[in-house]
């Protein structure tokens, strides 16, 4: 049972949230944000090594991710696996990856065409 206010989880037996008062609920509804994510490419990588890198920061900062093709890096001949991030942590992840000097990674060109906002964020 869930809160749905606080979204503290309670054992069976309880019916309201001891903290709000709030009747729990099975399960949380879902996040409306997070039903359609745009996710956009960051970087690849051949080297599983640089994935669990990756995935250990990623996981620290609490950003959604996934590797794209993880499992052909193992194989001779495979293919590059690809880091997918929420587009809107795009930035923040480049940001945080942007010091690890990878040997086998490409950073993936910056695609820049549908800039619908700008918020000022010129590096001029
Ligand atoms: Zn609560």
């Amino acid at each position: 049972m869930f809160c749905p206010q606080c979204k503290t989880e309670y054992r069976d037996g309880f019916s309201t949230c001891s903290d709000c008062g709030e009747s729990l609920v099975a399960s949380l509804p879902e996040d409306p944000d997070t039903q359609f994510v745009d996710y956009e490419e960051i970087m690849r990588t051949y080297n599983p090594a640089d994935i669990a890198i990756i995935k250990s920061i990623l996981d620290a900062e609490n950003i959604t991710y996934y590797f794209q093709g993880e499992h052909l890096v193992l194989r001779p001949m495979g293919d590059a696996a690809k880091l997918m991030v929420a587009k809107q942590d795009a930035e923040n992840v480049r940001e945080l990856i942007s010091d690890l000097n990878f040997s086998y990674t490409e950073t993936s060109a910056r695609t820049e065409e549908n800039n619908e906002k700008n918020n000022g964020e010129n590096d001029e």
